[in-house]
């Protein structure tokens, strides 16, 4: 599985990176997958990363 943060759409809100920090992390002022390849252990909170996104700006690819 792997997180793919749109850089056009992202806000900037940070509410990824507090919710999965184990895959998000903040670069200059959007969110990156800072991750090829989610661990197993974080796919659930990545996942809700991905519906709390304000402007879903995070698409999962399988
Ligand atoms: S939750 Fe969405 S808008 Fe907010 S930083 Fe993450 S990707 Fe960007």
């Amino acid at each position: 599985m792997k997180a793919v943060v749109d850089q056009d759409t992202c806000s900037g809100c940070e509410l990824c990176v507090e919710t999965c920090p184990e895959v998000f992390e903040m670069q200059n002022d959007t969110a990156v997958a800072k991750v090829d390849i989610v661990p197993p252990e974080a796919e659930e909170t990545c996942r809700e990363a991905v519906d709390d996104c304000p402007v879903e700006a995070i698409t999962i690819e399988e």
